[in-house]
């Protein structure tokens, strides 16, 4: 039998069988769901594209998979290719791997290994922010900050090797004075940190904290896993501050299939790049560069760009702005707005439960957590379905 994530298997309500799926839509056995919640913020094109169904079906015609060791191929060639003319600045060198948490761990590895290789052995500390979320292996879970692994806490006692700090310029600027020859990296969820809560802050932060590192040669990872591909309403926060290491996952894909990159500017690659064979990077996936993976991903980038999503994301912001203006009820402590992504945090946890399934009743799959109601939809909604879905949100409220 399966076992879900993020449930207790004993009283969890059993989840909506979807038998289709097409555009924003799931569909059930007798219901069709606007998707709200875009699978887990990756199927920016909706489902069922057929561009992007059609990449992975010519590729399937060749073969579906090779190894990348000592083998290479076409669609990995042009997806590392592509991502290096479509990022910002020097982020040019593109590891790949199969999901998001595990090309955290490629980024974490090479930050400690890059001064490891210069033998600056006293560097192993991360900087990290409260609330973070980078996934759900044990070194990301390590430099995350959430509640639900409390356990590994409760097990290790805390860990001497992470620290934690608001999103603050005087506690980034404290930890910095405090840290800054200890520090191998500073890693965050750049602008919104997602499964923390929806949180967003301010750039100023990030534009700081990069000067901070280029003082300190402590080394600045952006994990973009969820804000990649215009989520903030930038293509990528790497746009506006650019990182050393830049992480992505989710919608990499269009959310067709799990796969993410690590990609490292010219100053971390060359840390690794000399004759001692004992400073190559020592990792890789399985599956890193499937061909089904990366032939789709080029073709949901081709999309993203010929068809000019950052002015859907803009028109999707504006709609959500209009729809949520004045909006207010004493049960809700903040409705946030970034990009296309919407969240009501209430006061208390409780208020929201239920919501799933009366939006359910409405049409609309949600997927609310803790004390936050939320919303991250295909780009490619419509006015009218977008409208449904922020209607169906304050409607619960009613
Ligand atoms: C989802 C997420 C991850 C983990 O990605 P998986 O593919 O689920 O392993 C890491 N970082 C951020 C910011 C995420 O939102």
């Amino acid at each position: 039998m399966i076992w879900y994530p993020y449930e207790q298997m004993k009283t969890m309500k059993s989840p909506y069988k979807i038998v289709d799926a097409e555009g924003v839509y799931l569909y059930t056995e007798d219901k069709k769901l606007i998707d709200s919640v875009s699978s887990w913020w990756s199927v920016i094109h909706g489902y069922k594209h057929p561009e992007l169904n059609g990449a992975i079906e010519s590729q399937l015609e060749k073969f579906a998979h090779v190894m990348l060791g000592g083998l290479t191929h076409e669609p990995v060639q042009r997806l590392s290719d592509k991502l290096q003319s479509l990022l910002p600045g020097d982020l040019d060198h593109c590891f790949f791997s199969d999901s998001g948490s595990v090309a955290v761990e490629v980024a974490l590895k090479m930050a400690l290994q890059y001064y490891m290789n210069r033998d600056e052995t006293r560097r192993t500390m991360v900087l990290a922010l409260e609330h973070a979320y980078h996934g759900d292996t044990f070194k990301t879970m390590e430099v995350g900050d959430d509640e639900d692994y409390h356990f590994v806490l409760k097990a290790y006692g805390e860990s001497k090797n992470v620290i934690h700090i608001p999103t603050e310029i005087e506690a980034l600027e404290k930890a910095f004075a405090e840290y800054h020859d200890r520090l191998n990296c500073f890693i965050v969820e750049p602008l919104l940190q997602g499964a923390g809560g929806m949180r967003m802050y301010d750039v100023s932060f990030l534009k700081r904290a990069r000067e901070l590192c280029d003082r300190y040669g402590v080394l600045l990872i952006f994990d973009e896993v969820a804000t990649g591909f215009g989520r903030t309403g930038n293509r990528f926060v790497a746009d506006l501050v650019l990182p050393d290491i830049l992480v992505l996952g989710k919608a990499l894909t269009g959310g067709y299939i799990g796969h993410a990159v690590t990609v490292a500017n010219h100053k971390v690659y060359e840390g690794f790049y000399d004759d001692n064979p004992s400073h190559a990077l020592m990792h890789g996936p399985t599956f890193m560069g499937n061909a089904l993976a990366c032939s789709v991903a080029l073709k949901s980038i081709e999309v993203f760009e010929e068809q000019d999503y950052m002015s859907n994301i803009r028109r999707i912001e504006e709609i959500t702005r209009r729809e949520m203006d004045g909006f207010s009820d004493p049960r809700i402590k903040e409705v946030r707005i970034m990009g296309a992504c919407v969240c009501i945090e209430v006061y208390n946890s409780d208020t929201i439960k239920g919501y799933q399934q009366f939006a359910y009743d409405r049409g609309v799959f949600s997927r609310p957590f803790l004390n936050y109601m939320y919303a991250m939809v295909p780009y490619v909604i419509k006015e009218d379905e977008l409208v449904k879905v922020l209607t169906t949100m304050k409607e619960w409220f009613q």
